[in-house]
């Protein structure tokens, strides 16, 4: 079982162990925000939930050797212009997570996207518009991002983020799934 490491701007950090994940609670150096039901973790010192989601106390800086500064023409270029909603001829990057909902400029919450697109969507997140994000907006960063392909779009779902599943299911199925639980 692996926990999800959140930064204290909500942005996805790390994946590691549910031990590491539970001595970072301990410490005060994180909160648990998920836990996985019915599955405690059996300590020496007593039971403790286990932790499917952490948000770390603190902000942590990742070193700019490891990440790509966010920039507007980036966001574009990692996207291929293209809009994250509808596929369209992007010229605008929306917050995923609006800004005034505390959104972040990261690169996991910045898509491009058309005008159109950004008007309608306005401060409101894709779950309330009912929209499904292409593909899962990540840091550029390696061979993908020098060489310019392939995009954000072919690659993988992220733990967070249920990119690939049709909207009618996708409350339920995403956070059961995620936190290992059998659907009741
Ligand atoms: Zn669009």
């Amino acid at each position: 079982m692996r926990t999800l490491v959140l930064n204290a701007g909500y942005e996805p950090l790390a994946i590691v162990s549910f031990k590491r994940a539970l001595v970072l609670v301990m410490n005060d150096k994180a909160t648990v925000i998920e836990r996985v039901e019915e599955d405690p973790v059996w300590g020496t010192h007593g039971v403790y939930d286990r932790p499917a989601v952490i948000i770390l106390a603190r902000y942590v800086r990742v070193p700019s050797s490891r990440r790509v500064p966010v920039t507007r023409r980036g966001v574009l270029r990692r996207d291929n212009h293209r809009c994250g909603y509808c596929g369209k001829a992007a010229s605008t990057i929306d917050h995923v997570l609006p800004r005034s909902r505390g959104g972040a400029d990261s690169w996991e919450n910045l898509v491009a996207c058309c005008l159109r697109c950004n008007n309608v969507k306005s401060n409101r997140t894709p779950q309330e518009m009912r929209w499904q994000l292409r593909f899962t907006p990540r840091p550029p960063h390696g061979t993908a991002w020098t060489a310019g392909a392939p995009s954000a779009a072919t690659r993988g779902g992220s733990p967070t983020w249920p990119s690939r599943r049709s909207p009618c299911c996708r409350g339920r199925t995403s956070r059961s799934r995620r936190l290992g639980r059998a659907p009741s």
